[in-house]
């Protein structure tokens, strides 16, 4: 893992995000691929873009983050550089500036070591100018990554390398992974992972690990109360749930990753970016703009009975089926903002909802006063 080689500054008091609308996106760069596994004009490179799209999707569903933008005016200049995915040589990264929420990453192939199979590094490279641009270029706006000890990342971007020569699966779904295969999306998520800061190159991660341990007050909350155990930029033998009650699962962050084997993002590896200063849509939240109200209604609605499904469409408990279960997460949190405020609920949206849980049958009532007044509207409706 390169080390950032900032020029930049200490934390400055004071500092305020803008207020920006629309999700991080990733921007996939695939021109230093030289090992070939994203070509565009074949049917296998065309799938394995679609798996990293896939993979992205995991993260812009959920983070709740608005990064600022890179746009150096007179007197700025970024000189952003990358390791090349494509040769592992240190090189410029040919852009000049970054617009609000894009994250950008060079992805492409080469061979590896012969035990690797992926390879993340954080973008790095120098900045000069005003205070305010330096502070763009280091922070994207996030006040902690400016705080000293770290307590945030607003990351511009770097790069991935995928190793040429593994025998890759790219499916959506796990029914073709055989046994001499490696699950291409599982080492994507996992990549993505590393470059939100999952790393040891990264001060707001890194701060956490304390003697082997990672120390992140949700992230041990999240492994029953005990640190779990990290070596380098991995856990070390640690599994978790993946999503709300759901199955346990070796986490996705560990180091190794067996042939034939699909492995989802897990509690601890959320936990982990949450406490390293990501911040996440709450369940029902499924267009991730910070409160749960009639737009994520309206999506679940359209996605409800969906397989093999995301966030953005309802499946808030991770589980890839958007059903009851996930409908029954957002009556819970309906009006509920992700900064704990709560917004009161209109009858038409109440009568709509309503209507919905009687159609497909919402199994039992929350504990949230939306589906009590649920049953009531019920009640009124068939005495008229
Ligand atoms: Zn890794």
């Amino acid at each position: 893992m390169k080390l950032s080689l900032w020029v930049a500054s200490a934390a400055l008091a004071g500092f305020c995000a803008p207020a920006l609308g629309g999700l991080i996106v990733f921007f996939f760069d695939y021109s230093l691929d030289a090992g070939g596994i994203f070509d565009g004009s074949t049917a296998s490179g065309k799938q394995a873009q679609a798996a990293m799209d896939r993979a992205a999707q995991v993260f812009s569903d959920r983070l709740v983050d608005r990064l600022s933008a890179i746009a150096p005016t007179s007197g700025d200049t970024w000189s952003p550089r990358i390791v090349n995915p494509g040769t592992g040589a240190d090189m410029a990264a040919p852009i000049s500036s970054l617009t609000a929420n894009v994250i950008k990453v060079y992805v492409g192939s080469r061979s590896l070591a012969v035990t690797e199979v992926g390879n993340t590094v954080i973008g790095y490279g120098t900045a000069s100018g005003s205070q305010a641009f330096m502070d763009s270029v280091q922070a994207r706006g996030q006040a902690g990554a400016l705080a000293n000890p770290k307590m945030d990342f607003g990351p511009w971007g770097g790069s991935i390398a995928f190793d040429d020569s593994t025998n890759w699966y790219f499916g959506a779904t796990a029914g073709g992974l055989t046994a001499q295969k490696m699950d291409f999306q599982s080492v994507a998520i996992h990549e993505l992972e590393h470059l939100l800061g999952f790393s040891v190159s990264q001060a707001s991660w890194l701060n956490l690990v304390v003697g082997g341990k990672f120390t992140g007050v949700k992230t041990v909350a999240a492994n029953g109360g005990i640190a779990p155990t990290v070596t380098g930029s991995h856990w070390l033998g640690m599994s978790s749930a993946v999503g709300l009650g759901g199955p346990s699962q070796v986490a996705l962050m560990d180091a190794s990753l067996p042939l034939g084997t699909r492995r989802k993002i897990t509690q601890l590896d959320w936990a982990a970016l949450d406490d390293a200063g990501w911040e996440f849509a709450i369940p029902g939240d499924a267009n991730a703009d910070g409160v749960v109200d009639f737009l994520d209604f309206q999506a679940i609605e359209s996605g409800f009975g969906e397989t093999n499904s995301r966030w953005a469409h309802g499946d808030f408990n991770e589980d890839g089926i958007v059903d009851s279960a996930d409908l029954a997460l957002l009556f819970k949190n309906y009006g509920k903002h992700s900064d704990g405020s709560a917004s009161p609920i209109g009858a038409s949206e109440e009568q709509a909802l309503a209507a919905f849980a009687a159609e497909v049958g919402v199994p039992e009532p929350g504990t949230a006063g939306l589906l009590f007044s649920i049953a009531i509207f019920a009640v009124s409706k068939r005495r008229r």
